[in-house]
């Protein structure tokens, strides 16, 4: 199984290679195949897509705004026309299920339709000042640098790409170094769009390419999604450039299940909260909190359900789950179920690694499923990233609310109960920037995505990301004369 492109970069509307760079290994995390072998950016790369970007950005401006969104609404129509194919890329670089990832390019086609529609009225105010006036401009940051995480590769590519070129930016995009493929095939959608060269560029490399483009003078913005870690990094070196930044983090995010919730319904937000690509979501709930009046129903549904996740064949339409991204993913996710038992608590099912013909060296572990948890245990407390789930018990409102809301992170939320006058005051009362009432994981493009405290700073998705693509211009407009005193 080969996946090989042309070349590691795409700069300037054409691919580009330079063998001086780190090698970079793709691997399908399925069999440990070797899918792919790329090139890390060397110092000469990053000036190059920098120079192009910002060579490009001022002419790609000055287009109208509808002239600019209609390359975009060509780029969506190509994405949702090679689905299967850019759906299979996913897979192998990813390793998520083909029952998944074909839908990628669709939310990826979602940003470029969204964005490319709604930029030719995202426009300035006209003031009234009496005798004179004043209006306000949107303008455009100039060259933003998007550095990717490896779980939605094309989605995230799309969600930065798409607001900050409807804006009128160009883009240089770092892929994450683990799933460098669809960055490059939505690059050449892109130019296949009518897309002028220079204004989206992709650069491979590992954290001292994404670091390199932070940190360059010619860059206005960065929009990272990744760890915490990392973001403290990124955001040091941008803060010491004063650069506008967009931090899309990670998340410890409570779903709290009230014992008048729908039992299958919050099974199923529970599963889709913890399950869904491996377990490896920002915004999962890997929290649950469950109401003592409600447990034993939802437990045994849970526990039925969870047992009937078909994990194996990635490129199978019919398998639910499959491998994790790399080895010290999975090596990690393995290392906090063992911490659970050590701490103490019951594993109700999963836990291990499957044996699965054909797939030896595949990064697979079992949806798994803690109960009897404490808010202090380590697997209660940090991020997986992996399918582990994390069942808690309450009984009372303001104490749920209380340990929801117990952690650094803020990313998401979810609530499940018949009685809605609950549902909105517990939602009010959490602190996350995105909150789901009797459903988890939803993340339309229309609604603003992003985190509180340690989840993030900005917004993607919705209007809210032009903003934060543009800075504001005032402009005071006198229709008198000057009052002048000298
Ligand atoms: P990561 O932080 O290891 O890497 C993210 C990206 O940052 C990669 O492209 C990496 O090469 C780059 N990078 C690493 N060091 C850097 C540095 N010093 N300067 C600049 N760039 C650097 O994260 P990951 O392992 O790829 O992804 C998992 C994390 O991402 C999880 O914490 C997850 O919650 C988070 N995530 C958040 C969202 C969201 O939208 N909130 C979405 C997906 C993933």
């Amino acid at each position: 199984m080969k996946a090989q492109p042309l070349a590691s970069h795409y700069i300037n509307g054409a691919y580009v290679e330079d063998d001086h760079g780190r090698s970079i290994e793709v691997i399908y995390p399925a069999t440990g195949e070797i899918i792919a072998r790329l090139y890390s950016a060397t110092s000469d790369i990053v000036e190059r897509a920098v120079g192009a970007a910002r060579a490009a950005q001022g002419k790609w401006a000055k287009l109208k705004p509808v002239a600019r969104g209609r390359i975009l609404r060509r780029a969506a129509d190509i994405l949702r026309e090679r689905h299967a194919q850019l759906g299979r890329l996913e897979t192998l670089d990813t390793g998520r299920v083909i029952q998944e990832t074909l839908g990628d390019p669709g939310v990826a086609a979602n940003a470029m339709e969204f964005f490319g529609g709604a930029i030719a009225s995202f426009y300035g105010d006209y003031i009234d000042l009496g005798q004179s006036f004043g209006y306000s401009r949107r303008e455009p940051l100039g060259v933003c640098v998007g550095i990717g995480a490896w779980n939605f590769p094309i989605q995230i590519a799309a969600m930065k790409a798409a607001p900050a070129l409807a804006m009128g930016n160009a883009m240089v995009f770092k892929p994450s170094e683990n799933t460098p493929l669809s960055a490059l095939a939505l690059a050449e959608i892109f130019t296949e769009a009518g897309l002028p060269d220079g204004v989206f560029n992709v650069v491979q490399g590992y954290g001292d390419v994404g670091e390199a483009l932070a940190i360059h003078e010619t860059v206005a913005k960065v929009s990272l999604t990744g760890s915490v870690p990392t973001a403290r990094k990124v955001s040091g070196v941008a803060a010491s450039k004063l650069k506008h930044i967009t931090l899309e983090l990670g998340g410890k995010s409570p779903v709290i299940v009230f014992d008048d919730a729908e039992v299958e319904n919050a099974v199923s937000g529970a599963l889709a909260a913890n399950f869904y690509a491996n377990g490896e979501v920002c915004t999962n709930g890997t929290r649950i909190f469950l109401h003592e009046g409600i447990r034993d129903r939802f437990l045994k549904r849970l526990t039925e359900r969870t047992k009937n996740i078909r994990i194996g064949d990635p490129l199978d339409p019919e398998t639910h789950m499959g491998p994790l991204i790399n080895k010290t993913q999975h090596q990690k996710v393995l290392d906090y179920i063992a911490i659970g038992k050590t701490e103490g608590a019951t594993l109700l099912c999963g836990g291990g690694v499957p044996r699965l013909q054909g797939f030896d060296s595949g990064l697979f572990v079992e949806p798994t499923v803690f109960v009897d948890a404490t808010d202090s245990m380590t697997i209660a407390r940090e991020e997986i990233f992996g399918p582990v789930m994390t069942v808690l018990s309450f009984r009372h409102e303001d104490d749920v609310i209380r340990r929801a809301n117990d952690t650094q992170f803020g990313l998401a939320a979810g609530v499940f109960t018949r009685d809605l006058s609950r549902a909105h005051r517990v939602i009010t009362e959490l602190q996350a920037g995105t909150c789901w009432i009797n459903t988890y994981n939803r993340t339309p493009i229309e609604l603003p995505f992003g985190g509180y405290k340690h989840s993030g700073i900005g917004r993607e998705n919705a209007l809210a990301a032009l903003s934060h693509y543009s800075q504001l211009k005032s402009i005071y407009v006198e229709t008198g004369d000057i009052a002048n005193p000298y």
